[in-house]
């Protein structure tokens, strides 16, 4: 994007994975444009890359036992409570999700069904019959007195 610009807290926040070289190649050129302009963010590039080259030097340290199961118990713990969360979350969302939709449903049912009602009514078919009318060809002398007899 022509223009665009990082902000400090977006720089901040990919800092770590971009001196990792974990970022997407198109955000990587706007980071460092940024840092060439940022002294602050450039300060805090530097102190970054300086501690993760001390903790290379340093390499992998065993951590004892019980340090291990405190973050073991911790990160179940963490867990348990998370799907407790979504659980409680689900029940409410059914809690109010469950009236609305009955209530939609009769909605639905008590308007469309006259309706359909209506249009099976008026899709019927009538018969003809009542409207077939007869017809009979008679002699204009046979007619006139036909409607002399009928006025008189
Ligand atoms: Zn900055």
């Amino acid at each position: 994007m022509p223009g665009y610009r990082l902000k400090c807290e977006e720089v901040r926040e990919e800092l770590s994975a971009y001196l990792d070289g974990e970022v997407p190649i198109w955000k990587r050129g706007l980071i460092r444009w940024h840092l060439m302009r940022c002294r602050d963010c450039a300060a805090e590039a530097f102190e970054l890359r300086m501690v993760s080259r001390a903790l290379r030097a340093w390499g992998d340290v065993t951590a004892p036992r019980s340090v291990v199961e405190n973050v073991m118990r911790a990160v179940r713990l963490r867990r348990r409570k998370m799907e407790e969360e979504r659980a409680r979350l689900i029940a409410r969302i059914l809690r109010i999700a469950a009236p609305v939709a009955a209530g939609v449903i009769a909605l639905l049912w008590i308007t469309l069904l006259p309706a359909f009602y209506l249009s099976y009514e008026r899709g019927k078919v009538r018969p003809l019959r009542d409207e077939l009318v007869t017809v009979r060809v008679i002699p204009q002398s046979e007619l006139e007195q036909l409607v002399e007899g009928r006025m008189f």
